[in-house]
């Protein structure tokens, strides 16, 4: 049975690029780039919650480093350490191994050091906290939005939400499409290129977690303004064309979590431009409505041309159901 340093020297600990001290002391050393602020988030998972007791450990590993660092995108920064703490029920080292390898793939996908983190007995549970560096002042915020600009939302939401569905309800997919949405479940690819191409141009953002609908939500309410969404613009294409039911498609893409795709609003004037810095990172968006004041509320323009009041509802651990 290793010991815990043994553990953590084994799994946990790799050469690191932009660290000044890593892993292995009591603390880690860094030097931000000057003129940055740091941007700092911590995600935890927790087994049975965030995922399934038999969750393949190598796309848990890259997962739970994955939507960490997209909140670094969300805020426009560049992710640069992570500090992985674990809670572990028993030391299995053929789980630590997948896990340590997706977390590590992750992290040199993304050019992340691991600086650090902690390692205890207990029931399965997953601690990321992420640093990240902004320019001084150019973090985009979910504050900064007015009424009068774009909504924007990046590639394909709903299909891990899809997927999910299919593992645990049975809903049915297509094949052609079954892997796609099973890669958006376990493996999603944060959009930090698209997040830092976005500075200067979008007013808000964050990180869609918890459902389109009510991600925006927390723009609207931090922004202090309202919004009228076009069902036409919805990306919901590709969703039809996993599980062939269209009134599936629209909920997947305005209620599913999970996918982290950016969210976000711009002015109007920066229609093209944003169109540009999508296509310099290689991710496609989609302009699905525009803000409106608060007094105006939130609503739908349904395909038929009709206006449907909308809820702005999202997953909420405390008040959902599952
Ligand atoms: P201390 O007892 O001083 O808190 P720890 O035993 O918690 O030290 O950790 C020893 C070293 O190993 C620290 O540098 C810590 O950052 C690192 N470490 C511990 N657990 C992990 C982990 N899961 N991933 C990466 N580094 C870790
Ligand atoms: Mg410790």
């Amino acid at each position: 049975m290793p010991s815990e340093f043994d553990l953590i020297h084994r799994y946990f600990q790799w050469p690191v690029t932009h660290t000044d001290l890593g892993g292995g002391d009591d603390a880690a050393l860094i030097t931000p780039a000057p003129g940055h602020q740091l941007a700092v988030s911590a995600d935890m998972l927790v087994e049975g919650r965030h995922f399934f007791e038999n969750a393949e450990p190598e796309a848990l590993g890259w997962k739970s480093l994955a939507v960490n660092l997209s909140d670094i995108a969300a805020m426009g920064g560049v992710p640069r350490w992570a500090f992985l703490s674990l809670a572990l029920p028993a030391v299995d080292s053929a789980w630590l191994d997948g896990f340590a390898r997706g977390f590590r793939a992750c992290a040199s996908t993304f050019g992340v050091d691991l600086a650090g983190g902690d390692t205890t007995r207990g029931p399965l549970t997953i601690n990321v906290t992420i640093m990240g560096e902004v320019p001084t002042g150019m973090a985009i915020t979910r504050g900064g939005a007015q009424a009068g600009d774009e909504v924007w939302v990046s590639g394909q939401p709903g299909r891990a939400a899809l997927a999910l569905w299919h593992l645990r309800d049975g809903t049915a997919l297509y094949p052609t499409m079954r892997d796609d949405c099973m890669a958006a479940l376990h493996r999603p690819q944060p959009r930090t290129g698209l997040g830092m191409g976005l500075r200067g141009l979008a007013s808000a953002m964050l990180d869609v977690s918890d459902g389109l609908l009510g991600d925006l939500g927390h723009i609207l309410a931090s922004s202090g303004v309202g919004v009228r969404l076009r069902e036409a613009g919805l990306p919901t294409a590709l969703l039809l064309t996993a599980c062939g039911d269209a009134g599936l498609a629209h909920k997947a893409c305005l209620t599913g979590g999970d996918d982290y795709e950016l969210l976000f609003t711009a002015p109007a004037a920066h229609h093209d431009a944003v169109e540009a810095a999508a296509h310099t990172a290689g991710v496609p968006v989609h302009a699905i409505g525009t803000l409106v004041s608060s007094n105006d509320g939130c609503c739908i323009q349904r395909i038929s041309g009709r206006m449907e009041t909308l809820e702005m509802r999202g997953f909420d651990h405390f008040t959902s159901d599952h």
